[in-house]
């Protein structure tokens, strides 16, 4: 095993679970044994609130400009450490070098946005009436909990670590059990930043600590990024207790390709946006509906593709399941009529025959009924429809219940707007093959792929991490009084 086994964090020191059950962590890359993760049970979330809500009084209480002045540390721990950090992700999540790194920029960027909260959140103030003056500040919520998945170890976490944590929230965080590492990096340096103990915490586990978070009555908010089967549970089961709850779910990412799309460009953001991080991102794009005659544009995303090497520009998918999961529906979508085009199943790499690899694959000839065009594969596959017309096009891509991410290449801007207009998802792409937008710009999808009122990230999360306080103060010194009458 190459690193020590895993254990919380809690009250700013790693300590063991006090339950006995365990995971073992394994690298998709190769199939080594990283560590195991403790399932930790509800009386570590027990422990891990206490210490979170005593770190409470004091951090809630230090004026924002001073607590962001941790973040402004972490930045630049983020950007020393960038090499290792993104080891650690490519170790435990199977991604490529260049992929972790661009994960752990984007973490630097998410710390960034937070040291410039005190200019966002400063709050209103009006004279309501003669000598009567209304005015609101931000509050934070208390302690607050953040459950992630696994493709994104560092990134998806960062997601709601700074801002909440800026905002004055203390956080108990449950990484996927999957990629558990990261996070407890994260943790050490957020205490080399100078975050005080207390304030963020990690619990591993599984479902039974999940569970334990959703029903947790010292729990205040809780936000939630996985697929849409959990995303349903956690938000349902949150609300329930009566919690604030915003829970990102799954996706299946609609990219429209017109007749006088730019062929070359086109071709090469399709191959990237299905590939990228071996198709593991909510914002991938997994369906194609070419509009028209694209059949030049085709061939070309198989030309892309085809340079697309397991081992080498492409990492692995996350285990053996999920690679098995994804080569059945390559192999159902062949049953079903579709044409392969471009095949990913059975890829090996040499030296790493325990790794998880699964090449790019391009599927023509898909019908809008089967089940690689309407179901979340979560892996480098793209699947191509056609069309008639753009009407046709946003018909399939606004009937799946999904709602992340659609695109469109093409150069008519008429065309685009009409799209912007009527697909019905929360980011939309022109020409471009994974339109997250970036800080201060928020993240968030609709329909099933999220639950919960405002987006994850920039100024929308400012919503969701704080609540508003209201006051009413009468300035009156002629009479010497200093309350309403
Ligand atoms: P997942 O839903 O399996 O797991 C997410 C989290 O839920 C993990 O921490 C896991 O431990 C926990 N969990 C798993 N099963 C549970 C259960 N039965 N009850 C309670 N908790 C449970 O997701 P994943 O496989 O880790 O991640 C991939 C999914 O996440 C994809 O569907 C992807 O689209 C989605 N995702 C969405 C976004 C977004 O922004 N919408 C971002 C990243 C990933």
């Amino acid at each position: 095993m190459k690193y020590t086994a895993i254990e919380n964090f809690i009250n700013g020191k790693f300590e063991k679970s006090s339950s006995q059950k365990k995971l073992d962590v394994v690298s998709p890359l190769d199939g080594s044994l990283l560590s195991t993760v403790p399932l930790s049970n509800a009386s570590d979330l027990d422990t891990a609130v206490s210490a979170a809500k005593k770190a409470f009084v004091t951090w809630s209480r230090t004026p924002i400009k001073e607590r962001v002045q941790v973040f402004f540390r972490l930045k630049t721990l983020l950007e020393k450490k960038l090499q290792e950090l993104a080891a650690l992700c490519s170790e435990e999540n199977g991604k490529t070098h260049g992929e972790s790194v661009a994960e752990i920029e984007k973490c630097v960027e998410l710390t960034e946005f937070a040291t410039s909260l005190p200019q966002l959140i400063s709050g209103e103030v009006l004279e309501v009436s003669r000598g009567v003056e209304c005015r609101t500040e931000h509050a934070p919520l208390g302690v607050v909990a953040s459950i992630v998945p696994f493709n994104f170890p560092s990134m998806v976490p960062m997601w709601t670590i700074p801002n909440a944590i800026a905002l004055g929230n203390c956080m108990i965080i449950k990484p996927s059990e999957k990629v558990p590492l990261s996070c407890g990096r994260l943790a050490e340096l957020l205490k080399e930043a100078g975050l005080p103990d207390g304030v963020f915490n990690i619990v591993h586990g599984d479902v039974e600590i999940v569970n334990a978070i959703c029903d947790h009555p010292g729990i205040e908010a809780v936000s939630f990024v996985g697929s849409t089967k959990i995303a349903k549970i956690v938000y349902q089961r949150a609300t329930q207790q009566l919690k604030r709850c915003l829970a990102l779910g799954g996706a299946k990412n609609h990219l429209m390709v017109l007749p006088d799309a730019i062929p070359d460009m086109t071709a090469q953001n399709v191959a990237a946006s299905m590939s990228g991080c071996a198709g593991q991102r909510c914002m991938a794009a997994s369906a194609m509906i070419g509009v028209g005659n694209v059949d030049q544009i085709i061939d070309k995303i198989c030309e892309e593709a085809k340079k697309i090497v397991p081992g080498q520009n492409l990492g692995a998918v996350i285990n053996k399941a999920s690679k098995e999961r994804i080569e059945n529906y390559i192999s159902q979508a062949e049953k079903d009529g579709a044409k392969i085009l471009v095949d990913g199943r059975n890829a090996k790499v040499d030296g790493k025959e325990n790794g998880c690899y699964v090449g790019p694959t391009v599927i023509d000839y898909v019908t809008p009924q089967m089940s690689v065009a309407t179901e979340e594969i979560f892996g480098p596959v793209i699947s191509i429809m056609r069309t008639k017309t753009v009407d046709e096009a946003l018909a399939i891509e606004n009937a799946n219940p999904y709602g992340n991410a659609a695109s469109v290449f093409t150069q008519n801007g008429g065309m685009a707007r009409y799209i912007i207009d009527h697909a019905s998802a929360g980011m939309i792409g022109v020409n471009v093959g994974v339109p997250v937008p970036r800080e201060p710009f928020s993240f968030g999808g609709w329909n099933e792929s999220k639950f919960g009122v405002g987006d994850i990230t920039g100024k929308s999360s400012i919503e969701f991490w704080t609540k508003l306080k209201k006051s009413t103060t009468k300035w009156n010194p002629e009479a010497g009084i200093n309350w309403m009458s």
